[in-house]
């Protein structure tokens, strides 16, 4: 294995299910009982707005109930320690990361606790519900403001700067992720390009397990502070 300074983590969904957040493909492939096309797309918004606002006011409001868990918490450790570079990439839209005290941290499909003003594009920080009516604080357009999720067919946030770090990292680690929503799912290929050693930690095989140089299986809590102790051994 090459020496290790460089490190970029991509986590998904997996790493917040054990603090009882659902994954995105639950039981019978829904997300919290809705098909994701009628969720987590602009068409969706545009049908059915009251549906969407209500469905991610009802995420928002979730984040009051849980807490970040032990692989979170190792993250934040690692961050603190290393004495190389570490970036967060998170496909999540919870808050866990920063509340567990991760600081480089990129928000890849957006955030629960941000909104975006279809009038005059300013992503501002928000707190309460969107369903009742909300005011844009930058231009005061009314009822403009949506969820500041990245929905499918969108451009997800800041893929310069994670490209950067990709090319730039001696390691790739893929964190509770199924490797099924792109362009999240093809960061393993740019670190492989680029001689960085990927390692999947994740419950069971994902879409891309075959892309990685190592991988773990079993449940984030236990496998990432395993992994974060035996990197920073390394140290
Ligand atoms: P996904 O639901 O498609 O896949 C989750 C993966 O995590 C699966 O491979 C599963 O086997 C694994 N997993 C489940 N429990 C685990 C555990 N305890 N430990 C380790 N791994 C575990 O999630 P994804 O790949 O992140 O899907 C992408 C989309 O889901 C993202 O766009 C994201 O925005 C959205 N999402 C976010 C949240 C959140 O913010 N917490 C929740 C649901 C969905
Ligand atoms: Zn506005």
């Amino acid at each position: 294995m090459v020496t290790v300074r460089n490190i970029v983590v991509l986590t998904g969904a997996g790493i917040s299910a054990e603090s009882g957040l659902a994954t995105f493909r639950g039981p019978g492939g829904l997300w919290e009982g809705h098909r994701v096309e009628d969720i987590c797309t602009p068409e969706a918004l545009d049908r059915d707005e009251a549906l969407v606002l209500g469905f991610y006011d009802a995420r928002r409001r979730g984040l009051a109930h849980v807490a970040p868990n032990a692989a979170h918490r190792a993250l934040a450790k690692l961050e603190a320690e290393w004495p190389g570079k570490l970036l967060i990439v998170t496909q999540n839209v919870d808050d866990l990361h920063e509340r567990a005290g991760s600081r480089r941290l990129i928000h890849m499909h957006g955030e629960l606790l941000s909104a975006l003003c279809r009038v005059c594009g300013e992503h501002t920080a928000f707190a309460g519900d969107m369903i009742g009516g909300t005011v844009c604080p930058s231009c005061s357009a009314r009822d403009r403001l949506r969820p500041d999720i990245v929905f499918f067919g969108e451009m997800p946030y800041e893929m310069e700067p994670i490209e950067q770090a990709l090319i730039a990292c001696d390691l790739f680690v893929s964190i509770g992720t199924s490797g099924a929503v792109y362009p999240a799912a093809g960061f393993v290929q740019i670190a492989n390009a680029t001689n960085a050693w990927t390692l999947e930690l994740n419950l069971d095989r994902s879409a891309g397990s075959h892309h990685f140089d190592d991988a773990r299986y079993g449940a984030a809590s236990q496998l990432v502070p395993e992994w974060v102790d035996s990197v920073l051994a390394m140290a």
